[in-house]
């Protein structure tokens, strides 16, 4: 597979999760949080996904490994795991896969979660949570002590730590415990899922490097979604903005940055607190929460927060285009207006 090919393509993913009323559970509405979401995650990459609590990012996340019910759209991926490790990678929609195959992809794809305090059962043993997905997935029993030594080395723990319980590390040794529980199985895509926001400023780092290194030794394709813009420039290759179930912006991170598109990302980048305590910088925080995704604005969703905002935002909703370079945003009037950005690239994790 080449470097530039869509790993995974997705097209006009939904999930909706209905509300529900009374004794007979009558359905009265939906929460929408994904709501129509088309991208692409490229082979040896990392996507990062930013946006609010409560933008859908996480169930987005989720839904791309079939781990929330999707309501509508599809989810190609390209894997050779359904059909033998010589053959060429083909697509396969992951939204349609039956259990039986899903179980083969899940070989192939894993997932870092936010808190490595609740994310690691803490009756089991390190060898045990490491060992689960060798276990479940059929790696040679006899093989399985030396595998798990291996991968403990290669997150920087001792292999002695094997017998040893989680309550008896650290945060980020957690995380180290649980990274390796994720590329186990030597899967091509992983899921991080706030992987390091749990962590303490100095143990963050450390762990967005761990993860920077295993992608080059493993050529790994990291989806990573966090409410941080720091931690996504930092290891980010392309950002996703999303607000409200959908995706608004999407570019390489120096221009997202430097000249946002959206309205909604400058207000993200102007909310980030500024490294040097001399300079003075105007802020202009977002009036109102997110609304509600049981009932969002008609239109553009971002138009009731909107300083630019226009009768139309009210009343069509922004396609996702191609805006030049690569990028895409969704705003009816992006060509028109300027937007600030950052003048320059910060030291990522200076204020994290
Ligand atoms: Fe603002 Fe209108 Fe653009 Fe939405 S479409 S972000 S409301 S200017």
């Amino acid at each position: 597979m080449n470097q530039s090919q869509p790993l995974m393509a997705i097209t006009d993913l939904k999930v909706h999760f209905p509300v529900t009323k009374g004794l007979l559970r009558r359905t009265i509405g939906h929460v929408k949080a994904v709501d129509g979401v088309s991208f692409d995650i490229l082979q040896g990459e990392t996507l990062g996904l930013v946006g609010e609590s409560g933008c859908g990012k996480t169930t987005l996340g989720r839904a791309l490994l079939k781990l929330v019910p999707v309501t509508d759209g599809h989810v190609m991926y390209r894997t050779n795991s359904l059909s033998g490790d010589k053959a060429e990678p083909r697509s396969v929609d992951i939204v349609e896969l039956n259990e039986k195959d899903m179980k083969k992809i899940r070989r192939d794809i894993a997932a870092i979660f936010q808190d490595p305090f609740s994310s690691l059962n803490p009756r089991m043993t390190i060898a045990d949570i490491i060992g689960e997905p060798l276990r479940v997935h059929g790696y040679p029993k006899d093989g399985r002590r030396d595998r798990i030594a291996d991968l403990l080395k290669t997150v920087g723990l001792n292999p002695s730590a094997m017998k040893r319980y989680p309550v008896e590390f650290s945060g980020g040794q957690r995380q180290r415990i649980g990274i390796a529980r994720a590329v186990a199985l030597q899967p091509s895509f992983i899921m991080c899922d706030e992987p390091s926001s749990a962590l303490d400023v100095s143990v963050q780092a450390q762990v967005l490097n761990l993860m920077a290194d295993l992608q080059e030794k493993f050529q790994l394709t990291y989806l990573l979604i966090s409410h941080n813009l720091a931690v996504v420039e930092y290891l980010g290759h392309r950002i996703a903005v999303m607000y409200l179930g959908r995706i608004v912006e999407l570019s390489e991170p120096k221009a997202l940055y430097i000249q946002p598109l959206h309205p909604y990302t400058e207000a993200l980048l102007s909310s980030i607190p500024f490294p040097d305590p001399e300079a003075r910088r105007k802020k202009e925080p977002l009036p109102g929460g997110v609304p509600s995704p049981i009932n969002p604005p008609p239109g553009c969703h971002f138009h009731p927060r909107c300083k630019y905002a226009q009768q139309i935002c009210q009343q069509e909703t922004p396609v996702l285009q191609e805006a030049g370079d690569g990028r895409l945003v969704a705003c009816h009037r992006w060509q028109e207006i300027e937007l600030t950005g950052f003048s320059f690239m910060r030291n990522p994790l200076s204020n994290t």
